[in-house]
């Protein structure tokens, strides 16, 4: 028994290690990516529900590593967090997202996701003035898009700059509303500008009636507040046929694109010209 303990242990510890080295190397990678600037910005529309012209594009990073292939955001965010290298990365972000927007009919807004570490950094609302004042861009073009768990520890410091972005004109969007532990709450502390439904209930819709009435119940709840709303991760006709009957104004998937480069997404804007 003891034997089969150590080993156990060696096997547990030796899969730990394999964790703790790749979470090394992406740290010191994604140091060095900074530094050359080789992470890449994609852009995926989101259109209107009813006259499908694209409204706005989210901006999401993307790096593919030479020798490693593509690595996902979901996977080097939180350790550019945790070390703190979301800082330049998202005032790279943010400038890069103002820059490439600047091309764009006036009339399509940029989305950019801030996390909870770079939102209570003091520099933010410089940097965002600085990023919108050397594009020449208007105010209303630029939206920020914040989560749950920026607000779950909310302090007063966080209101105020929410509060003073919302005063330059910069839209507030919500981002995966409904997967925290107290969405209802923070609607009652912060006026938003846009509520992003959650991907995991629009997929749910398609498989069982009660996602269908959490869908429709959060679009009412963002109609009666004077909230615009968003649909994400909309992969179906399904989805889009009801998401459009029930009167949800943006819609954001595979089914309309995926993110890509600011150069297909320029040709993705031409060929909607026409057509
Ligand atoms: P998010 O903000 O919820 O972004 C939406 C994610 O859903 C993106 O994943 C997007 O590619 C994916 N998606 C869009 N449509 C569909 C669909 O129809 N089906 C499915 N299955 N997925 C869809 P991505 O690009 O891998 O990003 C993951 C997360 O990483 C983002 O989630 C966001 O939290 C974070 N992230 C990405 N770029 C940035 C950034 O520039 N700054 C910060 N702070 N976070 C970022
Ligand atoms: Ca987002
Ligand atoms: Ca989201
Ligand atoms: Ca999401």
């Amino acid at each position: 028994a003891k034997a089969d303990g150590r080993n156990r242990f060696r096997y547990f510890d030796s899969s730990l290690d394999a964790t703790a080295r790749r979470r090394n190397l992406i740290e010191q990678e994604l140091a060095l990516a900074v530094s050359l600037g080789t992470l890449e910005l994609y852009f995926q529309p989101l259109i209107d529900a009813q006259s499908h012209q694209v409204v706005c594009a989210e901006a999401l990073l993307r790096w593919n590593h030479t020798r490693l292939g593509p690595i996902s955001p979901g996977e080097f965010i939180p350790i550019a967090e945790e070390t703190g290298l979301i800082t330049s990365i998202g005032a790279w972000v943010l400038r890069e997202a103002c820059r490439v927007s600047s091309s764009w009919p006036d009339n399509i807004r940029v989305a950019v996701n801030l996390s909870s570490r770079q939102f209570l950094s003091p520099g933010l609302v410089p940097m965002v003035e600085n990023a919108m004042k050397t594009n020449a861009m208007r105010p209303g073009r630029l939206e920020l898009e914040v989560t749950e768990s920026l607000l779950m520890n909310s302090t007063p410091a966080v209101e105020q700059t929410l509060k003073t972005l919302s005063k330059l004109g910069i839209r507030i969007a919500l981002d995966d509303f409904g997967t925290g532990f107290s969405s209802l709450s923070y609607l009652r502390r912060f006026r938003f500008d846009k509520l992003k439904i959650d991907q995991s209930f629009i997929s749910d819709m398609d498989t069982n009636e009660d996602g269908r009435a959490i869908v429709e119940c959060v679009i009412r709840l963002a109609k009666d507040l004077r909230m615009s709303v968003a649909a994400e991760g909309v992969e179906t006709q399904n989805q889009l046929t009801a998401l459009r009957q029930l009167g949800c104004g943006e819609i954001q998937g595979y089914l309309v694109a995926r993110p890509m480069s600011a150069t297909a997404f320029a040709t993705f804007l031409n060929a909607g010209d026409d057509g």
